[in-house]
């Protein structure tokens, strides 16, 4: 699977910095991959539910 993805902003091909998992109320998690435009540093995430 490729976790590639584009800057929302500039549409550049952003780099994928890691896939923590968030806590979402008490019993729940979201995994959420964290990616960082090279062109603008714009930081931003894709999330999907376990
Ligand atoms: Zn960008």
């Amino acid at each position: 699977m490729d976790f590639k993805s584009k800057c929302p902003r500039c549409g550049a091909k952003a780099a994928k910095l890691g896939n923590p998992i968030i806590a979402v109320g008490k019993t729940r998690g979201l995994r959420i991959n964290v990616f960082r435009c090279p062109e603008c540093n714009l930081v931003f995430y894709e999330g999907f539910e376990e």
